[in-house]
């Protein structure tokens, strides 16, 4: 099987397995629990992925805070900002391209009286931070959070991050980043950007599925920044998200941040390359068919959105699905077209002939080529 939908997920790397397999036997205990040794080791493998996990988002460890991924971090920052008392039916700013699990967290929270802008998109699904400075300079009182994707998970695009968080920490308003695609793909340095959120998550890096973190950051003079916790209990990462820890998931996402960091420079110019060499190779093959619908650049690298004009995308999938795995969009979004397309202004026939190519370092100009002739 091609594996080319690593947007959707990616499988496990060799390393990764490896490192977690211990903790589902030997290594079993609760890392909450006190004095005995299978406990602390297991609290220090945990510790020990969470410095991994902040080495690669250049962030203290402590900022760190484990989920299930991205779809629980981008439900947790939303309903925890919106229900902290002081900002309790405030405004939220995201945008119109944003994954389902922002979507319909923002949905659900107009339903219980806040308000959310949607900012519009351009042709490449990218939102532009003047119409944020101008809803800014409109309204007597600021949003209480404003949220942007940081890399589209469709068509590749990247959001300009810094200066929407600039504008934000201008403002005193808090700033998060739905960053599951860029994750390892583009430098992330958190104690740079003014970033105070952000969700990713371990499956799209070659780890475990099930887990993920929220960067919560700590204010500049070392408080913790307060939000509602979605999950009340145990008190477990710092009241922040209770529940036992999934010790072995954990340390499945520390190894895979751990790689990802260490193979960052490499991975990112393999991507390149392969997603040279695709496009390439698929505009010669098929010059009257297909048509490119992303960016060329400031884009996340490998994922690549192509219109086959004319011919249906779910017939392509059936056809190839026995050997080649790719997708019409995001995995998430339950059969209905596009939401992130058709904001970008495409026709739902063009809609309906797009095939979403995401590839990953484990990837070769073979598979491609190969691909290639199975596609003809
Ligand atoms: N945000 C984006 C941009 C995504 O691509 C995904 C996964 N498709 C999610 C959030 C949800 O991530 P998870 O699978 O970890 O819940």
């Amino acid at each position: 099987m091609i594996y080319f939908d690593n947007s959707a997920t990616t499988p496990i790397h060799p390393e990764v397995r490896d490192a977690m397999l211990p903790y589902l036997y030997e290594i079993f205990g609760n890392p909450s629990s006190k004095y005995y040794t299978q406990a602390a080791r297991a609290k220090e493998a945990v510790e020990q992925a969470r410095g991994q996990v902040a080495q690669l988002l250049s962030c203290d460890p402590d900022e760190v805070v484990f989920t299930s991924g991205s779809t629980e971090s981008n439900n947790m920052i939303l309903k925890g900002v919106a229900d902290t008392p002081s900002r309790i039916a405030q405004h939220i700013v995201t945008t119109k391209t944003e994954h389902p699990s922002i979507i319909e967290t923002a949905k659900y929270l107009e339903e219980r009286g806040h308000r959310v802008t949607y900012l519009d998109v351009d042709s490449f699904a990218r939102a532009n931070p003047e119409q944020l400075q101008g809803i800014l300079s409109s309204e007597p009182t600021p949003p209480a959070l404003v949220s942007i994707i940081w890399g589209n998970n469709e068509v590749g695009s990247l959001n300009d991050v810094q200066t929407f968080s600039r504008i934000c920490k201008e403002n005193n308003i808090f700033f998060h980043t739905d960053a599951t695609q860029v994750l390892g793909k583009i430098e992330v340095n958190l104690h740079k950007d003014m970033i105070q959120f952000l969700s990713c998550s371990a499956h799209k890096i070659h780890g475990p599925k099930g887990i993920g973190a929220c960067v919560i950051k700590k204010h500049p003079s070392g408080y913790k920044t307060k939000i509602t916790p979605l999950l009340h209990g145990g008190d477990q990462e710092g009241g922040y998200r209770s529940g036992t820890l999934s010790v072995h998931n954990i340390v499945g996402f520390g190894k895979a941040a751990e790689i990802a960091f260490r193979d960052r420079k490499i991975n990112h110019k393999k991507l390149l390359d392969l997603e040279e060499y695709l496009v390439k190779k698929i505009t010669n093959e098929f010059p009257d068919v297909i048509n490119m619908n992303n960016d060329t650049k400031d884009k996340i690298p490998g994922i690549i959105s192509v219109n086959f004009n004319g011919i249906n995308n779910e017939l392509i999938l059936q056809a190839l699905s026995e050997e080649v795995a790719m997708s019409t969009g995001s995995a998430c979004s339950s059969g209905n077209p596009s939401h992130v397309l058709k904001e970008m202004g495409l026709q739902l026939e063009i809609i309906r002939s797009t095939l979403r190519i995401s590839l990953s370092s484990s990837n070769n100009t073979r598979e491609i080529d190969s691909f290639l002739s199975k596609l003809k």
